[in-house]
C-alpha cells in the first residue's frame, strides 16, 4: 500500500465525471486500499478516486473510526437507489478544499447500492452522518463538491476564505 498525493480544488478532475469501473482486479483492490491509507493518514472519513487524481468511480468511507473500531468500507460504480424526502443539514469538510466547512443540506436517510472488492454487488440503507457522507463522495464522482451546492453568496464567502488559507 501506499499514500496518494491529494489533489486540490479548483482542480479540474474534481469537476469530471468518473468512468464505471469495469472489472474488480487487481488494480482497483491496489486503488481501494491506497485510498484507504491516504484517508486514515490525512485523516478522514471519506475519500473518492478523482481526489487522488484517479478518475473512476470508486470511493472509500469509513464514517466513524474517529470514535471506535475501524470498518473500512469501498464502494465501487455505487448508485443511489433511493433517497428520503426530509433534509438534514450538516458541516461537511472536504480533504480536496482544506480549511473550508460548509452547510449542505441532503437527504437525511439513502439507500446505495455498490460493488465491494470481493466483485459481489450489495444494497444498504445509510442515516445521520454516513448518509452525508456517501452522498458527497458520490458528488465526487459526478464532478461535484461542496461547493456547488451552496447559493452565489455563500459560495463567494467560501472561496474567499479558502483563497485567503491558500493563496
Ligand atoms: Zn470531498
Amino acid at each position: 500500500m501506499s499514500l496518494r498525493e491529494i489533489v486540490l480544488w479548483p482542480d479540474p478532475r474534481l469537476g469530471t465525471v468518473c468512468a464505471e469501473v469495469a472489472a474488480v482486479g487487481p488494480e482497483i483492490e491496489t486503488l481501494a486500499a491506497d485510498m484507504l491509507e491516504t484517508m486514515y493518514a490525512a485523516p478522514g472519513r471519506g475519500l473518492a478516486a478523482p481526489q487522488v487524481g484517479e478518475m473512476v468511480r470508486v470511493f472509500v468511507m469509513d464514517a466513524a473510526w474517529k470514535e471506535g473500531t475501524p470498518a473500512p468500507m469501498v464502494f465501487i460504480n455505487p448508485v443511489l437507489e433511493a433517497r428520503s424526502v426530509d433534509l438534514v443539514t450538516t458541516s461537511e469538510g472536504c480533504l480536496s478544499i482544506p480549511g473550508v466547512v460548509t452547510d449542505v443540506a441532503r437527504p437525511a436517510e439513502v439507500t446505495l447500492s455498490w460493488t465491494n472488492v470481493q466483485g459481489a454487488r450489495q444494497t444498504q440503507a445509510f442515516s445521520g452522518f454516513a448518509a452525508a457522507c456517501v452522498q458527497h463522495e458520490l458528488d465526487h464522482l459526478d464532478g461535484m463538491v461542496t461547493l456547488d451546492h451552496l447559493s452565489a453568496e455563500a459560495r463567494e464567502e467560501a472561496e474567499r476564505r479558502y483563497a485567503e488559507a491558500h493563496g
